[in-house]
């Protein structure tokens, strides 16, 4: 190993000590740290974090970083090292040419603008936050410049959360899904629904509690290197494949949201805990690719999650901890837990409208970084596209245009990686089936270890290393295509909704 490597790595454990400091802080914040106490963790926070930042910035780093890229260097380094040289100098290059003052300036304006949401959600009026996400949409804009000269700022936007993935790609893809939803969804919306009563009963934590870890340990979720939580908003972070945590929320009258998250944020943690452990703190580890990330937490909770099967070897279980669903025949279940509703919030919506959530959102910020559509005119605008793909019309913004954080904050481009998560799925579903037989049969036969260790195998080892289309060319074979999403929908709605 030459010295210069030796160097750099030397100065990247430095880096990852902070790290770890700054995801236990984090992680402490979110689920233990008392009330009181919480203003010293954020002291901490901080302080751990700029250190950080400042490390993975510095003159020293960029050096290194120079010196590893040329090509005598980078010849001799194994394809691990190359990968990790090569996406830090990229990185290093593109954060370095944002002017300093312009990026403190975002970071102050962030932090006015999360709290203008927060202010503005509680009071329904959009106008408290409008001047807000004005200025984050300009400055992202500028930011955008600097990062991504010559892009198309919205492709700039989208790159940063799904590497590789462009407008062209997602227009096409959504395009496809609006067209088969739309009428499906108005089919569905015309059937009788069941009654849910008997889902919202009360049940304590604690049993909640426990269902969540045989669901967890059921699906593949090491416990020997991971960690439970409780917190406001579930969240998984992993600090290394050996070392995941999942934080959960308990609503008494709505198990089957703590149940749903579970396996949502368990199927991002089998991903952390299954990445290569030589990518382990380093940029090849945790994949930084938003879409595919979330391709396997809603894999597990909706392609797997959410069919019949899947709770037939369990479901007794279930009722040991829950006793509420020894009463419920297996069949009301898988009803209830496929209920389609025309719903205002996302995050409360069953998989089949969720698509329709996020195409608006898409939608929307198309409007804004490509039709220039003046901020003052976008809650109206929501609602338009609510009333044609839901048929209902929010009553105020707070279950409107407001209800989401991540405007706020300027993570533009963020949202449509949550369905082209639901569109991998719905190809990693085939791919499966051919190479492994029916995923219905496997299970019902309880081998839901197989897929687990399919995933692990083909996705989830490769970490960061590969790109979205990267994975879904080694993964699948072919070209990105909403088609095997659509077709899973239409099978298992005709058959749950009667439809003809
Ligand atoms: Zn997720």
């Amino acid at each position: 190993m030459s010295r210069l490597l030796e160097e750099f790595q030397q100065y990247l454990k430095k880096i990852q000590q902070y790290e770890y400091a700054v995801n236990l802080l984090f992680w402490d914040v979110q689920t233990k740290t008392p009330k009181l106490g919480q203003p010293a963790n954020v002291d901490a926070l901080t302080y751990f974090s700029t250190e950080e930042f400042a490390l993975s910035t510095s003159e020293e780093m960029g050096r290194m970083l120079d010196a590893l890229s040329e090509p005598k260097e980078y010849e001799n380094l194994d394809d691990m090292w190359q990968f990790i040289v090569g996406r830090m100098k990229r990185d290093y290059d593109r954060n370095r040419r944002i002017p300093a003052e312009v990026y403190e300036t975002f970071v102050r304006a962030k932090a006015e603008s999360g709290n203008a949401w927060v202010d503005a959600k509680k009071a329904g009026d959009f106008s408290i936050f409008a001047p807000h996400l004005k200025k984050m949409i300009e400055m992202r804009r500028e930011i955008a410049g600097y990062t991504d000269p010559g892009k198309e700022v919205y492709d700039a936007l989208l790159n940063e959360f799904e590497e590789g993935m462009d407008s062209a790609t997602i227009d096409r893809l959504f395009e496809e899904l609006k067209q088969g939803l739309i009428p499906l969804v108005r089919q569905i919306l015309e059937k009788p629904q069941p009654d849910d009563a008997a889902f919202r009963v009360y049940t304590d934590a604690d049993s909640q509690k426990k269902a969540e870890k045989m669901l967890l340990e059921y699906i593949g979720f090491r416990m020997d290197a991971g960690a439970l939580g409780e917190t406001e908003h579930p969240f998984t972070t992993g600090f290394s494949s050996r070392d995941v945590r999942i934080a959960n929320n308990y609503h008494e009258r709505e198990p089957l949201s703590a149940i749903f998250s579970a396996i949502h944020e368990g199927g991002h943690g089998i991903f952390d805990q299954n990445v290569n452990p030589d990518y382990d703190q380093t940029v090849a580890g945790s994949c930084c690719h938003m879409g595919i990330h979330e391709s396997q937490s809603r894999f597990y909770e909706n392609i797997l999650g959410r069919s019949k099967n899947f709770w037939m070897p369990i479901y007794d279980k279930l009722g040991e901890y829950l006793p509420q669903f020894r009463e419920i025949p297996l069949d009301d279940f898988y009803r209830e837990i496929n209920h389609v509703r025309n719903s205002f919030v996302r995050i409360e919506a069953d998989e089949v409208t969720y698509c329709l959530h996020i195409i608006l959102r898409y939608e929307m910020e198309q409007a804004i970084f490509r039709g220039h559509v003046p901020v003052e005119e976008l809650p109206a605008l929501w609602n338009k596209k609510m009333e044609e793909y839901l048929q209902i019309t929010p009553e105020n913004d707070s279950e409107g245009i407001l209800q989401d954080i991540h405007w706020s904050d300027g993570s533009f481009g963020y949202f449509p990686t949550y369905l082209l998560g639901s569109i991998y799925d719905g190809m990693y579903l085939e791919a499966i089936e051919q190479e492994l037989g029916s995923v219905d049969e496997i299970l019902a036969a309880g081998e839901i270890f197989k897929i687990t260790k399919w995933l692990n195998e083909n996705i989830h080892w490769y970490g960061s290393t590969r790109t979205p289309k990267e994975v879904i060319e080694a993964v699948c074979g072919k070209e990105v295509s909403a088609e095997p999403l659509l077709r899973y929908f239409k099978k298992k709605y005709t058959e749950i909704y009667s439809l003809s």
